[in-house]
């Protein structure tokens, strides 16, 4: 038995049994072979399905459909940010947790001098040395524009204020 994939006239699918590809052209020539949907006799091959049942249909082939076209992306909607911590990420956490921690074990607290302390090295007037502190955003805007290279401190989700 061989399994055609057909198609008639009027565009509709479907599959058809025969014993062997010249019963199908036989049949097909004959008008015995009609389209279940319309009864139209006039069918052609479509692609012949590579399903050769021998009798042992557990060993028959299914070809793969083929993939369907990727959906349309969705209409961009409103959206607030929000964050669900993923493993990844809660280890990314902890490992921002150690930079932070690192940081603030092998550099010294100057607070609020942190501006004038940076400058001043920046400038060569005192010492290079790892440092952090606080600055207002006006000062982090100056530093920024003297081309005083700093970071600001990793903060972590959930100790804020
Ligand atoms: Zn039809």
């Amino acid at each position: 038995m061989i399994r055609y994939s057909l198609a008639c006239e009027r565009g509709h699918a479907f599959d058809s049994w025969f014993a062997n590809s010249s019963a199908y052209d036989k049949q097909a020539k004959r008008g015995l072979v009609a389209c279940p949907v319309c009864g139209a006799t006039k069918v052609e091959k479509a692609i012949m399905a590579p399903r050769l049942a021998r009798g042992d249909s557990d060993k028959a082939i299914d070809v793969p459909a083929p993939a369907p076209a990727p959906a349309a992306p969705a209409a961009p909607q409103a959206t607030e940010p929000v964050a669900m911590l993923s493993p990844q990420e809660r280890e990314l956490r902890t490992k921002l947790k150690e930079l932070r921690d690192h940081l603030v074990k092998n550099s010294e607290n100057v607070g609020r001098k942190f501006p004038e302390q940076a400058r001043q090295m920046h400038y060569g007037e005192i010492e290079h040395r790892s440092i952090y502190g606080e600055a207002s955003p006006q000062e982090a805007k100056e530093l920024h524009e003297e081309g005083i290279e700093f970071h600001p401190l990793p903060v972590l989700p959930d100790e804020r204020n």
